[in-house]
């Protein structure tokens, strides 16, 4: 129940219960980083859409690499 954001407190924005904010493609306060899952602010702790979550970060995150090179 206590998000394990520590490693990223300082780096992305978070919640105001530690719970990393993302917007619908999964993409935090910083370009390039990306969260999803339990991890993430509005979770609803269902292991199906921590999964579903991540695909959409690693389609996110293929485009975001694709536009940077
Ligand atoms: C007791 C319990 C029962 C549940 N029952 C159900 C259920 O019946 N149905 C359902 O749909 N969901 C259930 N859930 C919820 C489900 O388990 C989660 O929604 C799902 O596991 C979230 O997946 P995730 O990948 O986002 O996070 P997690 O599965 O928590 O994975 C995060 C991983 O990151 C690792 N990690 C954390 N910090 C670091 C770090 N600094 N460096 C490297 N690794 C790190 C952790 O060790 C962990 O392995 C249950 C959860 C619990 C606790």
């Amino acid at each position: 129940m206590i998000p394990a954001t520590n490693i990223v407190k300082d780096l992305v924005e978070l919640d105001e219960n530690g719970y990393i904010k993302v917007n619908q493609h999964m993409e935090t306060s910083v370009p390039g980083i990306f969260a999803a899952g339990d991890c993430r602010s509005g979770q609803t702790g269902q292991v199906v859409v921590a999964a579903g979550e991540g695909c959409i970060a690693a389609m996110s995150a293929e485009k975001y690499i694709q536009n940077t090179e």
